[in-house]
């Protein structure tokens, strides 16, 4: 990410552009700690969009009129900003996908389906989302692979030597978030992408928690594959990116068949576009990419270094902020994190504490964060999780503590 780098980050003017954080909510103002789970969108985003719908609605890719190519190369562009964004090597190799979770299917189905055998090993962490499970899941249960597990510390990092360790000639293919959703840890993938590397075993990286926060370079992280979801990246649901490599796409079959994806169809047979049309069947989320892509100009224009400052002083703030409290217990105490915190406290049920934080105008989440694997190896339900992004402020962490030291009174 480019932008204005040296400048300091000016959030009560970078606040201004959502228009969502000026609400109340029961008669108090906003507090929007639930960023990992979905982000607010700026308002480029939310006139891109608008756009789109009252000014160049039409079919991408089909038409030839002036409507389907201002759509065409509004759609498209999102790929170009996508690649820029992500540091990829080639426009050709992002797959526009509905999110992560389409994106990880993807490859479990078109990748790893045809490739695994009984006996072959799909190696994961602790800290996986369920989006990084169960598809991994669903392939071993029809080719009679197994899923190993990498295990992270207390203290919520994965342990590098074991998953190095983990990586024996049986894997085929090793899958790791690049952030924890629940945990905030940044995982060291640079590293583990090279120790797969050098054993010849293919990388996909959970990038859903890590695009919003830490500047992504594919070409120096040295994975195969990396997934990413568009609307925690302050853009609209129902967009997001598949990367992988061009060799590793050309050898992919479809996994969804229709229009958009081929080259010729006949009824004795079809020949498929290249990638990655080839994986991009049916009438796309065009609007939706049209909005990603003004999310990712809106990013260029704040950079990520004035970005990585304020969430880090955030982080730094909310830590000590719930150090401080007797009786909250932290999960995720990485060297290195994201602005997201989960937490418990003594004698009260993570969804009440939600619920009454609410009724201050609070958003936290309370839940399994889709990590249920996560929550047994800490031996918890649930955790309330804070997530912040750069919107957020010093005088919200303040709130937030005052409110939690005051609900959980009436919980005790
Ligand atoms: N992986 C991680 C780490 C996530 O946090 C999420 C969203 N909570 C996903 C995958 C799934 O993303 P999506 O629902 O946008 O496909």
């Amino acid at each position: 990410m480019t932008g204005q780098k040296g400048r300091a980050f000016d959030v009560a003017r970078v606040r201004e552009d959502f228009p969502l954080l000026a609400r109340t909510v029961h008669g108090k103002p906003l507090v929007y700690f639930d960023s990992a789970n979905t982000a607010q969108k700026p308002r480029a985003v939310i006139e891109a969009v608008d756009r789109y719908y009252r000014e160049f609605n039409a079919n991408v890719a089909r038409a030839v009129h002036q409507l389907g190519e201002e759509a065409t190369a509004a759609y498209e562009s999102a790929r170009d900003k996508l690649a820029r964004f992500l540091g990829a090597p080639s426009r050709e190799e992002i797959v526009l996908t509905s999110g992560t979770t389409q994106a990880i299917n993807l490859v479990a189905y078109s990748w790893a389906l045809p490739r695994l055998r009984a006996g072959d090993e799909i190696l994961v962490t602790t800290m996986e989302h369920h989006a990084n499970i169960v598809p991994w899941q669903l392939v071993c249960e029809r080719t009679g692979a197994r899923l190993k597990v990498a295990p992270i510390s207390e203290r919520g990092e994965l342990i590098v030597d074991r998953f190095v360790d983990a990586l024996t000639p049986s894997v085929k293919l090793a899958a790791v978030a690049h952030v924890s959703n629940v945990l905030g840890t940044i995982n060291p993938v640079a590293e583990l992408a090279r120790a797969a590397r050098k054993r010849g075993i293919p990388l996909l990286v959970d990038g859903s928690q890590a695009a919003p926060h830490v500047a992504v370079d594919l070409r120096t992280l040295g994975c195969d594959f990396y997934a990413m979801t568009g609307h925690k990246l302050f853009g609209p649901t129902g967009t997001g990116a598949l990367w992988a490599r061009r060799e590793i796409l050309r050898e992919m079959p479809p996994f969804f068949g229709g229009g958009e994806m081929i080259r010729e169809v006949r009824f004795d047979g079809t020949t498929f576009a290249d990638p990655p049309h080839r994986f991009e069947a049916g009438t796309p989320n065009i609007a939706g990419f049209v909005g990603l892509g003004a999310a990712i100009d809106y990013l260029d224009g704040l950079g990520h270094a004035a970005i990585g400052a304020h969430e880090q002083a955030l982080l730094d703030h909310l830590t000590e902020a719930l150090r401080a409290m007797p009786g909250v217990r932290l999960f995720g105490e990485a060297a290195h994190k994201v602005p997201v915190v989960s937490f418990l406290v003594d004698g009260a049920h993570a969804h009440d504490l939600a619920t009454l934080l609410d009724h201050e105008g609070i958003a936290v989440r309370s839940g399994h964060h889709c990590a249920h694997p996560l929550m047994q190896f800490f031996g918890v339900p649930a955790t309330l999780r804070a997530s912040l992004a750069f919107y957020n402020t010093h005088e919200e962490i303040e709130r937030f503590a005052a409110a939690l030291a005051r609900v959980r009174t009436l919980l005790a």
